[in-house]
This record gives C-alpha cells, sequence and structure tokens, in this order.
C-alpha cells in the first residue's frame, strides 16, 4: 500500500474554513449517523460556539457556522467528547464515505461503512481530497445520484459488487473481499494517474482509462430509485431543510425525539422510528414544498466574498421553478453550494446576476446584470418566456 497521505485541502473540525460568518466546523458522522446524544451535543454546541446555524452538505456531512477563532479550540474539545472527531486533518479528510440511509440492523451496509472507514485510515492510498466512497448494499440503489468515486452496491442478482463510478459494469465480491477491492480500485485510480483527470473517478474512465481485468466486473448494478422526498418511510421521517441549512432549535427539537438521525446527501435527514412528520419551524416536510428546488450559498452578508444576498432572491423565486427543474443561485462563481450544472443558475456579479441555463457557475451566461428586483417581477426571465 502507499503512504498515508492526502492530497489538497479539505476543511474539517480539525481544520475549518474561514467564511464571512466566522469559521465553519465540518463534522463527519461515523457511518452517516448521529446518536441522540450526539445530535443534541452538536446542537448545543452550534449555540454556544457559533451562530446557531447548522449546515447540512452534499456529503452528508454537518457543518457549524460563525465559530469564532478563540472559541475553536473549546468546540473541538467537545467534539471530542462526543467521539465525533479524529485523530489528526488528513484521518478526518479522507473518511469521505456515504451510506445509504435506508439500512436495516441486519444488513451489511454499517458494518461493511466502518470496515472501510478502519482501512482508510490504516493504510490508505494517496487520494484527491473530493474522491469518496458509496456505500449503498440495498437491494435497489438509493445513491447512484450521489457523488461517489468508488460504490459498493448490488448487482441486478442481489450479488455484491464493487464498481468504479463511471463504469457500467461491477466486479462481484463476497462479503469478506469487498472493502479489500473497494480499496485496491482507488489504489490503482491513484497508480493510472487519474489525480490528473480532475480527481475523479468518472472523469478518468471516461477519459479512457482501462480497469485491469482483477478489478473489472460483468455485473450490471441493481436498480436505482430516485432521490428521496420529505415524507415517512419504513426507517423513519425524512425532512430537508431549506438552503440545506437547520437551527439548532431544529436539531434539538429532533433529536429528542429520535435514537438516531441518518445524515443523508441531497441535504436532508432521517429520523429514525418516527412515524410521524415532525413539526417544527425550518424543518421541510412535504414534499412538493417549491424550497428544495432552489438551492443557494449562503451569500451576502454572511459571506464576505458574496456579490449579493442570495437566500432572498432564491425563496422568491422557488414557486416559479418548474416541478421537474432547479435553481442554484450563487453569490459568486465559487459555486460553493452546488459545484455541478443546474437546470438554471444565476451567479451575482459586482454588475449583477449572470444566468446560466443548463450549466454550472463555471459556464457561459445566456443573460448578464439582471438585478434581483427584475427577476423577482418577471421570473420568465429565467426560462426566455417558456
Ligand atoms: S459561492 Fe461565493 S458567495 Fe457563496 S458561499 Fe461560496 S464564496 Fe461565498
Amino acid at each position: 500500500m502507499s503512504a498515508v497521505a492526502i492530497k489538497g485541502w479539505c476543511p474539517g473540525a480539525l481544520r475549518p474554513m474561514r467564511s464571512g460568518d466566522g469559521l465553519v466546523v465540518r463534522i463527519r458522522p461515523h457511518g452517516g449517523r448521529l446518536d441522540a446524544k450526539q445530535a443534541a451535543g452538536i446542537a448545543a454546541l452550534a449555540e454556544r460556539y457559533g451562530n446557531g446555524l447548522i449546515d447540512l452538505t452534499s456529503r452528508a456531512n454537518l457543518q457549524i457556522r460563525g465559530v469564532t477563532d478563540a472559541g475553536h479550540r473549546s468546540l473541538i474539545e467537545e467534539l471530542s467528547r462526543l467521539h465525533l472527531l479524529d485523530l489528526d486533518p488528513e484521518s478526518e479528510a479522507r473518511r469521505n464515505i456515504l451510506v445509504t440511509p435506508f439500512w436495516s440492523a441486519s444488513d451489511d451496509n454499517r458494518s461493511l461503512a466502518a470496515e472501510l472507514e478502519q482501512g482508510l485510515a490504516m493504510a490508505p492510498p494517496v487520494l484527491p481530497t473530493k474522491f469518496g466512497f458509496a456505500v449503498d448494499c440495498g437491494t435497489e440503489r438509493a445513491l447512484a445520484s450521489a457523488s461517489a468515486d468508488i460504490r459498493i452496491e448490488r448487482g441486478m442478482a442481489g450479488e455484491l459488487i464493487v464498481r468504479a463510478d463511471g463504469a457500467e459494469l461491477g466486479r462481484p465480491v463476497t462479503r469478506r473481499d469487498a472493502v479489500k477491492v473497494a480499496l485496491a480500485l482507488a489504489e490503482w485510480f491513484v497508480e493510472s494517474g487519474g489525480e490528473g483527470g480532475g480527481g475523479r473517478m468518472a472523469a478518468h474512465i471516461g477519459a479512457g482509462a482501462k480497469l485491469p481485468d482483477a478489478l473489472r466486473g460483468h455485473a450490471k448494478p441493481a436498480r436505482m430509485i430516485a432521490v428521496p422526498r420529505p415524507g415517512l418511510y419504513p426507517q423513519g421521517a425524512m425532512v430537508g431543510a431549506a438552503f440545506g441549512q437547520v437551527t439548532h432549535a431544529a436539531l434539538t427539537y429532533l433529536a429528542k425525539r429520535v435514537q438516531g438521525l441518518r445524515m443523508m446527501p441531497w441535504r436532508m435527514i432521517l429520523a429514525e422510528g418516527l412515524r410521524e412528520m415532525p413539526r417544527c419551524q425550518g424543518l421541510v416536510t412535504q414534499a412538493d414544498d417549491p424550497i428544495l428546488r432552489v438551492i443557494a450559498c449562503s451569500g451576502a452578508p454572511a459571506c464576505r466574498e458574496a456579490y449579493a444576498d442570495t437566500r432572498e432572491l432564491a425563496a422568491a423565486l422557488a414557486p416559479h421553478i418548474a416541478d421537474d427543474a432547479w435553481l442554484h443561485v450563487a453569490g459568486c462563481a465559487k459555486g460553493c453550494a452546488h459545484s455541478g450544472a443546474a437546470v438554471l443558475t444565476l451567479v451575482a456579479t459586482s454588475e449583477g446576476f449572470d444566468l446560466i441555463r443548463g450549466g454550472s457557475t463555471r459556464d457561459a451566461p445566456v443573460l448578464h446584470g439582471l438585478s434581483a428586483g427584475r427577476l423577482i417581477a418577471d421570473p420568465s426571465v429565467l426560462t426566455g418566456g417558456r
């Protein structure tokens, strides 16, 4: 195995990111789950050391916002007491594992995730910071649309497979070999120059990289389900959060009612065991809530890089976005809230908003210099009147 190392920089609890509203402290729950004590603890810490707001990220992590430099050390000590901290920033950064929220105590998902976490901690290949894994071993795949580079999932016949993101077929594995093969695939990625192709597996495969025979498979992955929406599921109540952000009060409310919270990509939470949708301000509980069709970074004044307020505009435009579309509003071209393409993207600039259709914040706009007032007064501008 390669030497322990991490490329680039990835924000975490030990290495926080500075934003316009203070330090952003990212917490990666082990196995994608917080027990009730950890969830209540994070809520209390966000109130005490941060500004009370907690981001749910697209990688199923949480971020306490608005932490001061002076408060960071105490916050870290408290997180350690809650068993939410890694030994060092490198271990923390490489623990990038999504777990299907639909696991049950009797299936392999959690044990595979724990074994993978251990494997990455002990003898990790040198991976780019955004490189991640998905453990998605239900009979149907729940994480197929979530960002991951190596997937442990099921094939059409129910067999366990390991699949490189971007490859149509996966390699069948036994339960015992699954993590070993996933780590070997990660090593192959590095050794075959995957980092040069943007550091993501699908781009590497798309650029023509050929998997070696030992890692190539012939198993078609199982059916994928649509991105889950808020509602009741056998495992509990799934709730969203406007702009992927919950208050400490909403997290406390949930923590009091559950044994655990399963963190999901798509900025949602599955509250274990709830048989009724929670009623708490700030939690999105309706599957058709228009607020789920928009995404926006913190924008001004929270972020000092922002050229404009983003969330007020996104909330005002949300009811005008078609059911099958979605809008990303970014305070600047960095596009922190969403790095990929969206049906509609608005990027704030010093001269107003740029509009991009079917692209990301880095793509060429079709319209420049739109004011928030004009967009709100005439949302048809977004679609060109269509
Ligand atoms: S996209 Fe720009 S404005 Fe928005 S949070 Fe990131 S840096 Fe700040």
